[in-house]
């Protein structure tokens, strides 16, 4: 069945890549629920959202009902998982309907999650549960209020059909909006193939979409590797200030696009320790927080290597090339890190050099609430109190109260300077600098035990809630409302201490 058009679908992927995707088909469920749906996004979208949000829209989401003009199709991916290769990995339970321009003029991914078993299904069984859908609208919406760019939740749609993991649980379908879902690992498929031809259409497919000016670049995949070297410069620096661990930065989950995408065993860091890993199956700390900035680096290497038959015929001038261009990130994204790290600090001006007094102070600050396994988020948000001249609440983090005397004297140092030098009132430019810090520093994260408690509750007694209320104060990240109280503790110690988050998904 079809349904009249809602989607305006122009399906690029589908019509000039034909190679890279197989045509499938949604499986049928027997009781479509609607759960979710994102009535802002629709908006965005152009969709029309009053026709979605019933009864209609349950049945369109959950894969019983295709929108008219979606060509579902699901695209093959290779992917280093953990380290290792993975030569045929690919949507086992996932499809692209196709491509919407939004309002702004982007084009942007229609996808379903847990629509059923494709050709690279493998073992999998092509579902997904109603917990696990949930957790990716949540820390997708909570993303994307904080600014960082991510794949979004449309929609979640019970199918009312068990899902068999460790226990039995409710299934769902979830339908993701994406710039694209162009892997790494997409690239890497052809390379590792030998696969020229259908490498070059990939590339040229992703140059179009993503970065047109390096069609005209005198080596236009060197300037490809370099336009998706700088999104991913960018979107980890935005990761690492605000505490945010992804979990399975395997090279099929990183998106040229620059989006965050696969939300499976990602979570909030909580208490500040760069070894902090909550993937039950992460056991060597591989996607540990600290270690995500070397990662993607080590995955934009992977990127490279499948793009040098692109780059030149040479073999050893193509390495030489790239080369260049990866050793670029470290700066790039240290560059990106320091510019977030600023406006956390509330520091307007930038001092000239990116290793100088003002990178010092950002890690001096980093080593302080690692010290003390400070609450990451609440060190930041408090710090902006520290600014407005109320310190009690940011030293009763601390064991040791006087533990940030040091460094305070000389962040306020470093801030007084600035004023003086832009002739500002002192107290005026401390009550400024404190509304601009709240404004960056969010007070509200997806806190660990907050998520469980609200997937559990929809998952084991259909109660949406708890899911709805944490949803309504995760847009609202900055908001200083006292209904948001509950939303901004940390979890007890000792809950935190025992999280882990499962890919099973
Ligand atoms: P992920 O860990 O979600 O990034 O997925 C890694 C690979 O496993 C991808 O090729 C997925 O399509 C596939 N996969 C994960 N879960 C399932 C499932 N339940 N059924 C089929 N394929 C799956
Ligand atoms: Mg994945």
């Amino acid at each position: 069945m079809v349904s009249p058009a809602v989607f305006r679908f122009d399906n690029s992927f589908a019509r000039e890549l034909q190679g890279l995707c197989v045509p499938w088909q949604p499986a049928n469920v027997s009781a479509p629920k609607l759960l979710f749906f994102n009535h802002a996004l629709a908006e965005e979208l152009g969709l029309d959202a009053d026709s979605l949000a019933g009864p209609a829209g349950a049945a369109t989401f959950a894969g019983n009902v295709l929108p008219e003009g979606a060509e579902p199709v699901a695209q093959v991916y290779a992917g280093h998982q953990f380290g290792g290769f993975s030569p045929q990995l690919g949507d086992g339970r996932a499809l692209l309907l196709g491509e919407v321009i939004d309002r702004q003029g982007r084009r942007r991914d229609i996808a379903f999650k847990g629509s059923g078993r494709t050709p690279f299904a493998r073992g999998g069984d092509g579902k997904a549960a109603v917990g696990p859908m949930l957790r990716e609208v949540l820390i997708g919406e909570a993303m994307h209020a904080l600014g960082i760019p991510t794949t979004r939740a449309l929609a979640v749609a019970a199918t009312g059909e068990p899902v068999q993991r460790e226990t039995v649980l409710p299934g769902a379908v979830l339908t993701r909006v994406a710039a694209s879902h162009i892997r790494v690992g997409t690239f890497q498929f052809f390379a590792s193939r030998d696969d020229l031809e259908n490498l070059r259409k990939l590339a040229a497919y992703t140059i179009a979409r993503h970065d047109p000016a390096a069609a005209d670049a005198p080596q236009p995949h060197l300037a490809l590797l370099r336009a998706v070297a700088q999104r991913q410069a960018a979107l980890i620096a935005q990761w690492m200030n605000a505490g945010f661990i992804h979990g399975v930065m395997n090279t099929d989950n990183m998106a040229i696009s620059g989006e965050t995408i696969d939300y499976g065993p990602c979570a909030f860091m909580e208490a500040c320790d760069p070894a902090t890993v909550f993937s039950s199956i992460d056991q060597h700390g591989r996607y540990a927080f600290g270690n995500q900035p070397p990662i993607a680096q080590w995955n934009l290497t992977r990127l490279a290597e499948a793009l040098l038959p692109l780059i030149d015929d040479d073999p050893d001038r193509a390495v030489e090339m790239a080369t260049v261009v990866l050793e670029e990130f470290p700066a790039d994204y240290h560059a990106n890190l320091l510019r977030g790290q600023r406006a956390k600090l509330g520091l307007r001006r930038s001092e000239p050099s990116d290793d100088g007094p003002d990178a010092e102070l950002a890690e001096g600050w980093l080593d302080l609430l690692h010290a003390g396994r400070v609450d990451f988020t609440l060190g930041w948000r408090r710090l902006a109190d520290a600014a407005a001249g109320i310190e009690a609440p940011l030293r009763a983090l601390f064991a040791d109260a006087s533990a940030p005397d040091a460094w305070l004297g000389r962040w306020r140092a470093r801030c007084a300077a600035e004023d003086a030098a832009a002739g500002l009132d002192a107290k005026v430019a401390d009550d400024e600098r404190a509304r601009a810090m709240r404004r960056v520093n969010p007070r509200v994260i997806p806190r660990n035990h907050r998520v469980e408690e609200a997937l559990a509750a929809a998952s084991s007694d259909g109660d949406l809630a708890p899911f709805e209320r944490l949803l309504d104060a995760l847009r609202r990240p900055y908001d200083e409302a006292d209904e948001l109280a509950p939303y901004a503790e940390p979890a007890p110690a000792a809950v935190t201490a025992c999280y882990r988050t499962f890919c099973g998904t």
